[in-house]
């Protein structure tokens, strides 16, 4: 089988944490401790050594397994609270897509229930059991984002725009607050990354490029969620404990590869990439996450010099350190269940997400054996319930009787969302306002375009309802609303009107257009790019751009994205040009800003400033202040005001970047259809939309399955006994393919197959009204091994070896079948090159 079509296995090995370091630079970089700064640590002080006698007189009861189960964090799934007892378990989290009782919908009752089953059975003390509260743990990182209904503020790479520090403290406060609603008490943030190559996947966790920023903003944000060290609001029944995350040089790894090889100097290390440690020890941090990353080849996990010297040594880390996701298994020599090596580094709490009964055993044996000394044991349950007294959780009772507890009106509250409005308004930036065409007028007649404009989980990105945040939809915002729905408010209430249409089609010549468009969400190394261009192989957004300018309507560009992007051709194609991050739940923030009072008068000036600086051109992936031949298009710090009057010349349309290092795929379904397509079951009575739940016809039904991630697949179960299809269309699309066919591209899926063909399985793509030019596949697919996800791919040179005319796709993708089959379906795409190596090739 050729290469390519391994790559979704590759992807699942990559999620079950099969990774292996990589060949990086060499281990032998010689240390300086020197470097390192020793910053002032609040906690440290009279109250602290109170603690120290419980902890002494616990540590004394618990038996040598016991101690080691405080160390682990197992996920939610894959843990009951049973166990929590039985193994005196630290903490549980509820990572990527873990739900309360398995459930994306699940309410605040639920959580609260969840989560108070876990804590209660950590403190039962029948037969003289030593109760140890349980703290929770999750990846609150822009709001209490993973539950419906919560407030979700801009990501981080907004927040950096907005610099604002009063804001930070705010946000964080009433993140606390939306957690303890629901019961969690610990947050896996802030990200205090200083991400200097922004081609990595998690440049939108960053606040800023630059080292100074992020120092800036971390303290205030730790402080709003934890309380101020050393006042009496410190974590009191307002606040839940923070991670600083994650140590060290995550955001410094060579050409923004997620979890790769940071190989900065030690001076750099800390000059740029531990400023935020610095601002964290200095607010009074609990805890810090471990990173995925490596520094010259050694992965963090594993590093005793940067965890142990460094961090809690010379810096006076005196909290706990949280390894990340199973990632002490990449550590050299080590597995999921088993890792001496991380904790004599000084991991303290090791997130072992399912091997976690092996994990304790494995580590008893080590410390019996020698391996692993106990005082390094008792050192790190030390820091673990340190943690938990300086948190107050040996105090605050059950989470279901803390004060915020399933109390909704402080989950998604207006007051709540006013702040986030401010976080948006505040973090846009203004890129390019020519002839001074905005501020606009509440009274004119709008058309708003583009796939952005209507879509609240495109407008929050990642780490949202799910971890990749795909495949949201409107109706699980309860409490959000979409930049289009902001702008009608707006426009409504001052008399004037709004046409909305995706693809931007009129019928009355609009005022003017405002088209919201940009990156899909992802997460983590789903990300990752290998060059700044947007959209360089459809340009489809820039297209839309440029056919309304062509119509001579002024146009307004609001670019929705987790980083600076090239897009030269959008900028030269719109009027106005405004940098609108991953806003959250807050689209009305925009309008706030966009459009004047109805009296005339501004009603909210842009304020936000870049905090990362702006390419000129697509190869300028690693682009910082400060650099020594800096040449941004837009430097760090920039942003116009509605006092500024500066006119944009044309762009340069220059894309210096190898053809090679284009992003060649096209995708057409991933969880759900990808815009302009619709997904849905057709047969000769009609047509029913499918966007995702479950949804029948007689001869076809489809359900939302999962496949790496929640609802990214489907599983289509033909019936048998008529024709049903199940297709990607638009019937008013005219795409011209001619590109794909050209470059010897193959369609591409994720296919699980479940129960073989009996008869033919056709596949068709081409004119909807037209579509009866097909390839049999059954054969193909009869032979894919059951129940197992694999590579399905096929040359588009069959099709038009069957006279498919490329040049007019509405429907890029038809599967018929007469026949019962059964079999689940993902990634939908078309990738270049992949033609004479496709499953079912055509090309000689
Ligand atoms: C991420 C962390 C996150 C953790 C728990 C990891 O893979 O790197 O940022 O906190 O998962 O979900
Ligand atoms: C988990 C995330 C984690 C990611 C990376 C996913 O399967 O759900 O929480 O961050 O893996 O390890």
């Amino acid at each position: 089988m050729p290469i390519r079509s391994f790559l979704p296995l590759l992807l699942i090995l990559f999620l079950s944490g099969c990774h292996s370091d990589q060949p990086g630079a060499n281990t032998t970089v010689p240390h300086d401790i020197g470097i390192w700064p020793t910053p002032q640590n609040p906690l440290a002080g009279n109250k602290d050594l109170a603690f120290t006698d419980q902890i002494n007189a616990i540590l004394s009861r618990l038996t040598l397994e016991q101690k080691v189960g405080q160390m682990v964090q197992p996920q939610l799934d894959a843990i009951t609270p049973d166990e929590v007892r039985d193994y005196s378990i630290g903490s549980v989290l509820n990572g990527g897509n873990a739900y309360a009782n398995n459930d994306k919908y699940a309410s605040v009752s639920d959580w609260v229930n969840v989560v108070d089953a876990y804590y209660r059975a950590s403190m039962d003390d029948s037969n003289g059991r030593t109760p140890i509260p349980i703290t929770w743990g999750t990846d609150a990182v822009h709001g209490q984002n993973k539950v419906i209904g919560a407030t979700i503020f801009p990501h981080n790479v907004g927040l950096g725009a907005a610099h604002d520090p009063e804001l930070m403290r705010k946000i964080g406060k009433i993140t606390a607050v939306e957690m303890l609603v629901t019961g969690v008490d610990w947050t896996f943030a802030p990200s205090v990354a200083v991400v200097r190559d922004d081609r990595w996947g998690r440049t939108y966790e960053s606040f800023s490029e630059d080292p100074e920023m992020v120092e800036l903003l971390t303290r205030p944000y730790i402080e709003g969620l934890q309380g101020v060290a050393g006042t009496s609001s410190f974590m009191n029944d307002d606040h839940v404990m923070a991670t600083a995350k994650h140590f060290i040089g995550d955001g410094g790894t060579a050409d923004g590869v997620d979890r790769g090889d940071n190989l900065a100097s030690e001076e750099e290390l800390y000059r740029i990439h531990g400023m935020g440690y610095v601002a964290a020890i200095e607010a009074g941090v609990l805890t810090i996450m471990v990173s995925h990353s490596m520094w010259h080849g050694v992965r963090m996990h594993g590093s005793k010099y940067l965890l142990t010297d460094v961090l809690k040594q010379k810096m006076g880390f005196d909290g706990f350190l949280v390894g990340d996701w199973n990632s002490h298994a990449l550590v050299k020599g080590c597995s999921e269940d088993s890792c001496p090596q991380a904790i004599n580094a000084g991991l303290d709490m090791v997130m072992v997400t399912r091997d976690w009964k092996d994990f304790i055993k494995n580590t008893v044996q080590q410390v019996r054996d020698g391996v692993i000394p106990e005082s390094r044991i008792d050192d790190a349950v030390t820091r673990i319930l340190r943690a938990k007294f300086r948190a107050g959780l040996f105090a605050k009772g059950p989470p279901s009787k803390r004060k915020y507890a399933d109390k909704l009106q402080y989950f998604g509250s207006p007051e709540h969302r006013k702040v986030a409005r401010q976080a948006v308004r505040e973090s846009l930036v203004l890129l390019k306002n020519n002839n001074s065409l905005l501020p606009l007028s509440p009274r004119l007649n709008v058309l708003v375009a583009g796939d952005g404009a209507d879509n609240i989980g495109k407008q929050a990105g990642g780490w949202t309802i799910s971890w990749r945040g795909a495949g949201a939809k409107n109706t699980d915002f309860p409490n959000g609303e979409s930049i289009l729905s902001g702008i009608k408010n707006t426009l409504e209430k001052a008399g004037g009107t709004v046409i909305y249409n995706e693809r931007g089609k009129y019928t009355k010549k609009p005022d003017v257009a405002i088209v919201t468009f940009g990156e899909d969400p992802y997460a983590e190394w789903f990300g990752d790019i290998k060059h700044l261009s947007y959209q360089n192989f459809t340009n489809r957004d820039a297209r839309l751009l440029e056919k309304l300018k062509g119509d001579g309507i002024p146009v307004i560009a609001l670019f929705i994205s987790g980083r600076p992007l090239w897009v030269n051709r959008a900028i030269n194609a719109s009027d106005a040009f405004v940098a609108v991050w991953l806003p959250g739940t807050e689209g009305g923030g925009i309008a706030d800003v966009l459009f004047r009072k109805p009296d005339g008068s501004i009603n909210y000036d842009f304020t936000g400033k870049l905090a990362f600086s702006w390419p000129m051109y697509p190869s300028q992936t690693s682009l910082n202040r400060g650099d020594g031949n800096y040449h941004p298009l837009f430097p760090y710090g920039y942003g116009l005001t509605y006092q500024d009057k500066k006119q944009l010349a044309t762009l340069e349309l220059r894309e210096d970047i190898p053809k090679s290092a284009k992003d060649p795929t096209l995708k057409l379904f991933e969880g759900r259809a990808i815009v302009p397509w619709f997904a849905g079951l057709a047969d000769q009575d009609g047509f029913s939309v499918y966007l995702g739940g479950e949804v029948a016809r007689q001869y076809l039904k489809v359900r939302e399955t999962d496949r790496s991630t929640q609802g990214d697949a489907m599983e289509l179960e033909w019936l048998g006994g008529g024709d049903g299809t199940f297709i990607l269309v638009n019937i008013d699309e005219n795409q011209d393919y001619s590109y794909y066919l050209d470059e010897k591209s193959a369609i591409t899926m994720a296919v699980k197959l479940e129960q073989k063909a009996t008869g033919p399985l056709l596949m068709r793509m081409g004119r909807y009204d037209d579509l009866d030019k097909s390839i049999d596949i059954s054969a193909g697919i009869n032979t894919l091994p059951v129940d197992q996800w694999q590579a399905f791919s096929v040359d588009l040179a069959c099709f038009a070896g069957k006279g498919v005319d490329f040049r007019h796709i509405s429907s890029p993708f038809a599967l018929l079948s007469r026949d019962a089959l059964k079999l689940q379906l993902a990634d939908i795409r078309i990738l270049p090159g992949l033609g004479g190596k496709a499953t079912l090739s055509c090309t000689p």
